[in-house]
């Protein structure tokens, strides 16, 4: 078996084939850091995730990047209502977005690179566009990329390019592939740009780069001109993805992606969860709100990535009993007696089975979903096998550990659950030996002390409760 893919740019499955045998470039996607990511972009962001784990855990060299997108049209408009510069603006969400993605167990990447930082190589692309009639300066102080001079314009998303209009032009950075037409490179600065420090010098005056741009020259930047697997939301085929397969082919001459992943959008009790609808709902709602991060994480990689996944408080709550059974079977698994005088159990060829399985799974263009059942059908099959046998063969248990650590090196489930159960055994310790100085504070009658103490938890959300049974604690929702 080997790695299978969906690549839309041939709407088939196709057997996964790196340029370089043994390594894998990807570039992917990432958020535009004007507002909080909301878990219908972690979905997408908890596929990049599996891709990324999976390719590493199959033995591929991997190199990823993903870009954040810190300045564009959204970007540029929040800044301006906020009264900010687009630094000032996006910088916090930028922290926000690293600190969610820690929470959820998404790896760190290779790279995070920001189209602020990117501007010359832009500029030089767009040198390059114009010098091989690819694009053109407008009297609008607008560069524009001629759509007619790239024969293959409209091969992504499949449109029909005998409709489009020879020469005419979109200014924004989002429209409908009916309104395909030439698109901006490089608008020029207008005074709102200039006040949210979104200007910068180019041969075509003062401006800014297009959207489409910034990911073309981050990737080629990064990763080179041809790369293995760029990944983003279905909304991204056109016309970004489109457009940066124009740009980027047209400059270099050669193909730009071997495999383009869209991920299917996230619903929320029915609808599609959008920034611009306000139905969207935040990784911090939902821990507030008493969720935990390997709940969150199993639901959003309960489904196949091309499947539906409609979000709800419910099927929250599932995947909380789901990760929870994960764990008690790891908990029953690591108590379990071993003796070497055992009777042989089937333990081996379940835990064989079951990561067999798994991996059918995944090579599967990343089956999450099936992936997940392998770890289910394991935890049935060992549960079963293992009434009425007192003890183990350390060999039968080990193997069983193996495989469930192994197939959680991908879907991080046990990762997650027990780095944030970490979390809470570290809080729970610090808050009550507070409780203890407090008392031996009070019973000196050294008053002061005991409010600093007071004051110090309530600065960290912990509100104390003295009552006839002691001091117990709790933090504020
Ligand atoms: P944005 O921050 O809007 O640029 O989006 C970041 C990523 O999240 C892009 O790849 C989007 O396609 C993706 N995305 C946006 N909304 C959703 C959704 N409801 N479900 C899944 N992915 C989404
Ligand atoms: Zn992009």
């Amino acid at each position: 078996m080997s790695l299978k893919v969906q690549n839309t740019a041939t709407r088939s499955l196709q057997e996964f084939e790196p340029l370089k045998a043994g390594a894998v470039s990807v570039y992917a996607c990432g958020p535009t850091i004007y507002n909080h990511a909301h878990i219908g972009n972690f979905r997408t962001f908890l596929f990049f995730d599996l891709v990324h784990r999976y390719l590493e855990w199959s033995g591929y060299d991997v190199r990823f990047v993903m870009n954040l997108t810190d300045v564009d049209d959204k970007v540029i408009e929040a800044a301006a209502a906020a009264g900010v510069s687009v630094t000032e603006h996006t910088d916090p969400f930028g922290e926000i977005f690293l600190a969610d993605t820690a929470t959820l167990g998404i790896r760190a990447v290779d790279s995070y690179p920001r189209a602020t930082a990117y501007i010359e190589p832009m500029v030089a692309f767009i040198v390059r566009l114009i010098e091989g009639g690819h694009a053109y300066a407008a009297d609008d102080g607008a560069v524009y990329f001629s759509i007619e001079s790239f024969p293959g314009y409209g091969k992504l998303k499949g449109i029909d390019t005998s409709t489009l209009r020879v020469g005419a032009r979109v200014a924004h950075d989002e429209y409908e592939k009916e309104d395909a037409r030439d698109f901006a490179l490089w608008k020029a600065a207008t005074e709102e740009d200039e006040r949210v420090g979104a200007a910068w010098d180019s041969p075509w005056g003062r401006g800014r780069p297009g959207w489409h741009l910034e990911c073309s020259v981050m990737s080629t930047a990064e990763l080179g001109e041809t790369i293995d697997m760029h990944l983003g939301g279905e909304d991204l085929v056109f016309p970004h993805h489109e457009n940066e397969i124009a740009q980027s082919e047209a400059a270099t001459g050669v193909p730009f992606v071997r495999y383009w992943m869209h991920v299917k959008h996230l619903f929320v009790e029915g609808k599609k969860m959008s920034k611009s609808l306000g139905n969207f709902i935040t990784v911090r709602e939902l821990l507030d709100e008493g969720y935990d991060p390997a709940s969150i994480r199993h639901q959003l990689i309960s489904s196949h990535y091309r499947g539906e996944l409609n979000f709800t408080r419910e099927g929250l709550k599932a995947s909380s009993s789901a990760v929870q059974r994960i764990l008690n079977f790891e908990a029953r698994m690591e108590a379990v007696e071993t003796d070497e005088g055992a009777a042989p159990s089937p333990l081996l060829e379940l835990a064989e089975a079951a990561l067999a399985g798994f991996r059918a799974a995944m090579d599967n263009d990343f089956n999450s979903a099936d992936a997940l059942a392998s770890v289910f059908v394991l935890v049935s099959g060992v549960n079963g096998a293992l009434e009425g046998r007192p003890a183990l063969r350390a060999i039968d248990r080990d193997a069983v550990l193996t495989v469930l650590h192994s197939m959680d090196q991908v879907l991080g489930l046990l990762e997650v659950a027990h780095v944030a159960r970490a979390v809470d055994d570290d809080l729970a310790g610090y808050v009550e030996q507070k409780i203890q100085e407090r008392a031996d504070a009070r019973a000196n009658k050294d008053f002061a002390t005991s409010d600093a103490i007071r004051n110090e938890l309530a600065a960290k959300g912990i509100v104390l409760e003295d009552g006839a049974g002691g001091t117990r604690w709790k933090v504020m929702g």
